[in-house]
């Protein structure tokens, strides 16, 4: 399934609302947001911290963001006559909208701001985040869309990252999905995330330079030699297609965590090819059940589309999706304590070799 059209209406605080529809829609302009919302808020700032080299975005307002609502009053369900939500449509496929309590925001004017003292430089949260709604039925999940439905995601999450690619100042856009309470999840209508960053993020920086310094030493490329390396050994790997292999990273960091590679090194989702859309669906699809067969229950996870950047160092970036949990057993969770919170350094209790041997299992 391709997307048949795309509508985008404004919310009534001016907020952009994008419907990517299946088949041909009715009028969605016939459905305007009838509620009176409040004003915007604030801006977020950005601080740097000189100590680690790290900005730190700082919004205060997103305090007071919702919360496990009740069903009945799902902000991402389609809108009834007895509640406005979201979404202003009876119905709708994909659709996309800013979050009403953005990290980064090119919408809000920003507060004059200045710096704190001469080493901690503050600058406004200039950026972008947004909601993806993967479906309009409240009690599904991911793992549960069709492949046609994951290939309708994917071509929403390529027309958003070559949009927000184009705000000035954004220097990297990064889809992803929280599922679960576990994860911290505040909403629980199957959803993810794209947020377009105005400075490159600690995780994307390491990557970076360390794709930099293989090229230096090595003069080769650090993506297809390890995934080349990864297709040789086996052991790790959980599943494979024509265009895609998933496997857990030699060093993985979580318990239970899946790089899904395409064969081909590619800077980000916009750049994929028909046929790479469409072989990736099957694939996803095929981890998640595995993960959710895991322990017989839900899983909670993170799926993190890592992209190349937009300026500097794009040439070094690729795509990939990293998928993990921090589930550990049943009834245990992994939490970041002392050695990983404070030192960024971390501990998996589950070697990564026995992870794919379970995973592959399933
Ligand atoms: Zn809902």
């Amino acid at each position: 399934m391709t997307i048949s059209s795309r509508d985008a209406i404004r919310l009534s605080d001016g907020r952009e609302l994008i419907y990517f529809n299946e088949s041909p829609a009715p009028d969605r302009a016939k459905y305007p947001d009838k509620r009176e919302l409040p004003t915007p808020p604030p801006a977020s700032q950005l601080r740097y911290d000189p100590l680690v080299d790290e900005w730190v975005a700082v919004a205060a307002h997103r305090q007071t963001r919702t919360f496990l609502p009740p069903s009945d009053a799902c902000p991402l369900c389609p809108s009834t006559p007895a509640f406005s939500s979201e979404i202003p449509a009876p119905n709708y496929d994909v659709v996309v909208f800013e979050n009403q309590f953005p990290s980064f925001s090119d919408r809000i004017k920003p507060d004059e701001i200045t710096s704190l003292t001469d080493l901690v430089p503050v600058r406004p949260g200039i950026g972008r985040c947004e909601v993806v709604c993967f479906t309009s039925d409240h009690n599904s999940s991911f793992g549960a869309l069709t492949p046609e439905r994951v290939r309708t995601v994917v071509d929403a999450l390529a027309d958003r990252t070559s949009e927000m690619s184009e705000i000035p100042g954004v220097a990297q856009v990064f889809p992803f999905e929280n599922r679960g309470v576990e994860i911290g999840v505040t909403l629980h209508h199957p959803h993810g995330q794209i947020y377009a960053y105005p400075t490159v993020p600690p995780r994307t920086q390491a990557m970076l330079g360390a794709a930099a310094r293989y090229r230096a030493r090595t003069g080769g490329d650090l993506y297809a030699d390890t995934l080349a390396a990864e297709q040789k050994a086996e052991v790790r790997i959980v599943a494979a297609n024509e265009h895609w292999t998933a496997y857990v990273p030699a060093a993985a960091r979580w318990p239970y965590e899946v790089q899904i590679a395409p064969h081909r090194k590619v800077a980000d989702i916009p750049a994929l090819s028909d046929a790479e859309r469409d072989a990736f669906g099957p694939i996803y699809l095929d981890i998640l059940r595995r993960f959710d067969g895991l322990f017989g229950k839900p899983m909670p996870y993170i799926s993190a589309w890592h992209q190349a950047v937009v300026g500097e160092g794009r040439d070094l970036g690729y795509l990939h999706l990293q998928l993990f949990s921090i589930r550990r057993a049943a009834d245990k969770l992994k939490y970041l304590a002392g050695s990983e919170s404070a030192m960024g350094a971390f501990v998996n209790d589950v070697v990564p070799e026995k992870a794919a041997e379970t995973l592959r299992s399933l």
